[in-house]
């Protein structure tokens, strides 16, 4: 399997892109920014994307989505839980002091258990609300990958001080989803480097 995280724009946003080497399909999880070095990896290893993921609709993460759908054809998923967000693109902009950007509803939605299958890769949505209403994590069994949004952070979780943030239900979605995955799971989170879920279970000091 092809995987490459590049961390985009001024949040530095992991934006992965995961491909199969035989069929050259690819979904790419949370293009935040910087769509031409997205495009450039796609093209390097002549990937085709069938599926735009966004693990939750704050604008570092989904701001460059319709964007990389108008260049490729391919649609944009998240959970629409999270579309109340997506009302307050023009706030969220403010925030950071930018362009509000273009962003529109789903073309299909993210929810708990959905199968998301390209050539080569099958994984299962989780829903891990608290750091916002519709943030869903992706479980690649095969891989061992999870991909954990801004739900889970390397000795760190989400931030839940912003509009739709809950803290209990944070810690509830951590504990019940992502904690029971195999121990060697390695976590991919929105920001920062990767962990593991063993890691985290011994050491992160919000889960104690
Ligand atoms: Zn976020």
């Amino acid at each position: 399997m092809i995987h490459e995280i590049l961390p985009v724009g001024a949040l530095q946003c992991n934006c992965s892109i995961l491909g199969d080497e035989v069929s050259h399909e690819a979904i790419v999880v949370d293009p935040g920014a910087e769509i031409e070095r997205i495009t450039a990896v796609l093209e390097r290893h002549h990937l085709t994307v069938q599926q735009i993921l966004v693990t939750h609709a704050h604008i570092d993460h989904i701001a460059g989505a319709a964007k990389l759908k108008a260049l490729t054809g391919a649609p944009v998923l998240y959970n629409p839980n999270d579309l109340p967000l997506v009302k307050m693109m023009d706030l969220q902009a403010a925030w950071l002091g930018m362009q509000t950007p273009e962003v529109h509803p789903p073309d299909d939605t993210l929810e708990e258990g959905r199968v998301i299958a390209v050539t080569g890769l099958i994984g299962q949505i989780l829903h891990t609300p608290g750091h916002t209403q519709g943030s869903v994590c992706l479980h690649i069994p095969e891989q061992n990958l999870l991909f954990a949004g801004d739900t889970l952070f390397a000795g760190s979780v989400g931030r839940t001080d912003l509009p739709g943030g809950d803290g209990p239900t944070l810690i509830r979605s951590i504990h019940s989803k992502l904690l029971t995955l195999p121990e060697d799971t390695i976590v991919v989170p929105g920001h920062g480097p990767n962990t593991t879920i063993a890691e985290e279970k011994e050491s992160n000091p919000f889960l104690q």
